[in-house]
């Protein structure tokens, strides 16, 4: 037993590429510290270009700002149903509930994790038949793997229920070449603190037209109207993003690419030195899926066994996390209505998160898999 305390392992901690600085620097030096300005449009125009499809980006001052505002831009009000996926963090269900209206969980499949097209369709039909049509999907990339696209497209064609992607675990995944975020009516980035890419706290929207996002801005912007004086006629937020915070995002941008190889790095590390441990599975891509790895996930054989790696790896300062606990079993949602396969439940039940940042080197990775080794031998 080691008694020395050796070095902290974070989950997935921010690593900043050295350039972020000069961009603050010049917010400071031409006093645009405002919640907009030239870093602002400059962040926009960076993700615009990286997701590509003509996408229109509003920065925001999280991802869960852009879900509300998202949810609002599509007409969601006081009891109406918004589909979710049941099995991602609670931020990805909380905006619907800010609305007055009602998610109903949908439980995932096992290939991605994800969004279960055929419980998606079940209760789509069932909802309709209670004379209650769902008024948007919510569909999630959890951990970074894209949810199962054309199945969750076609769906929402058929039955014309417009889909809210969340994307704020998966900027640089792809399907099919095509970039995560551009495949939603709307869809949503976050850059908080442990994601792949961090402003410390922020998220975007992206649109498929610049209308909608004027729309999406005016609604951030305390829904000011066009007046000398301040004159209101809908109700607006506060959620723009700070042109300090945007200066950070516009240097992060600027080793996105990195960041998605190293923490795949990390993941083909996991796999190779922990796909002959007894029992423990990664997830695989599946054919056409690109992940940008955010999170590294195994599954283990048992609950026991899954707590027994947490605890140990705990023991020995590394960070490592349950994966989520589905909405569908959250006290705060037992009310809502849910479709359930059991799917997620088993995953939160045997799954853990192990360390993912970017910045993890060798001898990290090799001291987490050793742990992991000598305990299941
Ligand atoms: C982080 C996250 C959000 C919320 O983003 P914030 O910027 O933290 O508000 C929403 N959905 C998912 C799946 C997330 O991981």
């Amino acid at each position: 037993m080691e008694t020395s305390v050796q070095k902290k392992i974070w989950l997935s901690s921010p690593h900043m590429g050295g350039t972020e600085q000069n961009y603050v620097q010049e917010a400071f030096e031409t006093n645009w510290i405002a919640p907009l300005g030239p870093n602002v449009s400059g962040f926009e125009r960076d993700i615009e270009t990286f997701v590509g499809n003509d996408v229109h980006v509003a920065c925001l001052s999280s991802g869960t700002g852009a879900l509300h505002l998202a949810l609002e831009l599509l007409g969601v009000g006081a009891d109406d149903e918004v589909l979710c996926q049941s099995f991602t963090f609670a931020a990805s269900a909380n905006p619907i509930t800010y609305l007055g209206a009602k998610p109903i969980f949908i439980d995932s499949e096992t290939d991605t994790w994800n969004i279960s097209p055929e419980l998606l369709e079940k209760a789509i039909k069932e909802r309709i038949k209670l004379g209650k049509k769902p008024k948007a999907i919510i569909a999630v990339h959890l951990y970074g793997m894209p949810y199962m696209i054309n199945e969750v497209m076609d769906i929402s064609k058929i039955y014309d229920i417009p889909v809210i992607e969340d994307s704020a675990e998966a900027l640089g995944s792809r399907y099919q070449g095509v970039n995560c975020g551009s495949f939603g009516d709307l869809a949503i980035l976050s850059f908080n603190g442990n994601k792949i890419i961090t402003t410390s706290g922020g998220g975007a929207l992206l649109c498929k037209d610049a209308d909608t996002k004027d729309k999406a801005v005016f609604l951030a912007t305390q829904a000011r109207d066009n007046a000398p004086h301040y004159q209101h006629s809908h109700i607006g937020y506060n959620y723009r993003m700070s042109n300090v915070l945007a200066g950070i995002g516009r240097g992060q941008m600027e080793v996105l690419p990195e960041r998605v190889a190293a923490r795949r790095r990390n993941y083909f590390f996991y796999k190779e030195n922990l796909n002959n441990t007894q029992g423990i599975e990664l997830l695989e891509e599946p054919s056409g899926f690109y992940s940008n790895r955010w999170l590294t996930t195994i599954l283990t054989p048992s609950f026991e066994m899954r707590e027994k790696i947490r605890l140990a790896l705990g023991d020995e300062n590394i960070e490592s996390r349950p994966l989520w606990k589905p909405m569908h079993l959250q006290p705060v949602f037992e009310d809502a209505v849910s479709y359930t396969n059991g799917v997620s439940e088993d995953l939160f039940n045997r799954g853990l998160c192990l360390p993912s940042g970017s910045n993890l080197e060798l001898e990290d990775l090799t001291r987490i898999t050793n742990i992991i080794n000598n305990l299941l031998k």
